[in-house]
C-alpha cells in the first residue's frame, strides 16, 4: 500500500496533479479542501465553521481538520492506497495522519513536495480565480495570507518527514505533463 502526501504551497498543482496520479496508480485521493467545499456546498454545520477560516485564507482549527480527516479514511478500509492533498497542513496533523494510518497497519510512505517560486504562487491563484469560483482565488490580500500561512505553519511540516528519510522535492514549474512525468518517476522509486 503506497500512502503519499502530495505537498506544497497553494498553487503548486497539487489537485491537478494528484488527478492525474489517481488515474496512473489507483490512489484513493483525499483532499481536505475539496471535503470542506462540498460541506460548504451542503450547507452542513461543518461548512459553515470551516468556511470562516478559508474566506480569509487562515488554517481550519487542527481538532476539527483531524477528526473530519479521520472520517474520510475510515470510509476506505480497502483502499489500495492513499494520495493526501493539503493534509498534513501542520506538525499536530502529521502526528495525528501517523498514528491513523499506523491504526490501519500502514504508514505514509513518501512525502513528495512541489516546489514553485512564490511570484509563480500568485500568478497562477488570480488566474485560477478567473474561473474557479473559490473566493479565497479572488482576492490577493486572502492570497498572500494563505502563502503566510504556509509559510509558517506547514512548510516547517517538511522538517517531520526529512526526519524520517521520506521527502522528495519535486521541481513544480513546468508543463503539467512534465510535472507529471517528475511525480511517476519518483513514484516509481518507492
Ligand atoms: P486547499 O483546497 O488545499 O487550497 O485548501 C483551501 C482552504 O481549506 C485552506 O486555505 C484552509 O482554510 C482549509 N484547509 C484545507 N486543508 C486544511 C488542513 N489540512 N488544515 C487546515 N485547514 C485546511
Amino acid at each position: 500500500m503506497l500512502n503519499v502526501v502530495l505537498f506544497g504551497p497553494p498553487g503548486a498543482g497539487k489537485g491537478t496533479q494528484s488527478a492525474f496520479l489517481v488515474e496512473a496508480y489507483g490512489f484513493i485521493h483525499l483532499s481536505t479542501g475539496d471535503v470542506f467545499r462540498a460541506n460548504i456546498k451542503g450547507a452542513t454545520p461543518l461548512g459553515t465553521l470551516a468556511k470562516s477560516y478559508m474566506d480569509q485564507g487562515q488554517l481550519v482549527p487542527d481538532s476539527v481538520t483531524i477528526d473530519m480527516l479521520a472520517a474520510e479514511l475510515a470510509k476506505y478500509p480497502a483502499a489500495p492506497g492513499f494520495i493526501f492533498d493539503g493534509f498534513p497542513r501542520t506538525g499536530p496533523q502529521a502526528e495525528a495522519l501517523d498514528a491513523l494510518l499506523s491504526g490501519m497497519n500502514a504508514s505514509v510512505t513518501a512525502m513528495l513536495a512541489l516546489e514553485v517560486p512564490e511570484t509563480e504562487l500568485k500568478a497562477r491563484l488570480l488566474e485560477r480565480g478567473k474561473t474557479s469560483g473559490r473566493p479565497d482565488d479572488a482576492d490577493p490580500n486572502v492570497i498572500q495570507k494563505r502563502i503566510d500561512v504556509y509559510n509558517a505553519d506547514t512548510a516547517p511540516v517538511q522538517h517531520f518527514y526529512e526526519a524520517q528519510g521520506k521527502y522528495i522535492g519535486i521541481p513544480g514549474v513546468g508543463s503539467i505533463e512534465e510535472i507529471t512525468q517528475r511525480l511517476k518517476v519518483a513514484l516509481d522509486t518507492l
